[in-house]
């Protein structure tokens, strides 16, 4: 097996993660495998820049191949927001439900906009010495009027993905099986990308 680090401390993202990459040969390392945590401040303003700050920032105390991944859903109506703030949308100490909340109070001031939106994941392979490859993948839907379905994180009982908008009620991200969220979200996209990238790489 091959180590790989994450720049992630998000227990929920890291099953995300490990569920493609660990498939794949691959051993998840993440922050919480370090002797001693560290707390990565993302202050770059786009997602590349985020993944960047972290994959670079990790990569040089592991000395080793390190993933950086920034994501977050960007609405249409809201102008492309939370986007970056995804994760920090409602203010700090806030739990996903309370980010939902602030979602829909948000989208429910304007009746007549689209709801439509989407998810991006950005992903950066670095080394000890810098940047070596990035991977960005979307995944388009529309925001339902309430939360449905417990499965995955985050936005998930508020998005509805396009892929599954013939099926009567439209399945949210949280009512979808893992292996069905894996197969068109913007994660498991890039994700799939980084290790084709990997298996030409690794001898
Ligand atoms: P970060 O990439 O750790 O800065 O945070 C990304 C944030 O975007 C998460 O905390 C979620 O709120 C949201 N997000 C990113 N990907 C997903 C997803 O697949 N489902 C639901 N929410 C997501």
């Amino acid at each position: 097996m091959t180590d790989l680090w994450i720049a992630t401390a998000n227990p929920k993202k890291r099953v995300e993660l490990e569920r493609v990459l660990a498939a794949d040969r691959y051993r998840i390392l993440t922050i919480r495998d370090l002797d001693e945590p560290i707390d990565i401040v993302e202050d770059g303003d786009s997602f590349a820049a985020n993944a960047a700050i972290k994959a670079t920032t990790l990569a040089k105390i592991t000395g080793k191949p390190t993933i950086g991944d920034d994501s977050g859903i960007c609405v249409d109506a809201l102008d492309g927001a939370p986007g970056i703030f995804s994760a920090r949308y409602a203010g700090p100490g806030k739990t996903d439900r309370d980010r939902i909340d602030k979602l829909l109070a948000e989208l429910a001031e304007r009746p007549d906009a689209p709801r439509t939106a989407h998810f991006t994941c950005h992903i950066c392979l670095a080394g000890p010495d810098g940047v070596i490859a990035t991977f960005e993948e979307h995944c388009h839907g529309t925001i339902a009027t309430e939360p449905r379905g417990e499965e995955g994180f985050g936005y998930d009982p508020v998005f509805l993905p396009d892929e599954f908008a013939a099926e009567t009620p439209h399945p949210s991200f949280a009512q979808l099986r893992p292996d069905q969220k894996d197969e068109i979200s913007h994660r498991g996209r890039a994700l799939r990308r980084l290790v084709e990238y990997l298996s030409t790489q690794t001898p």
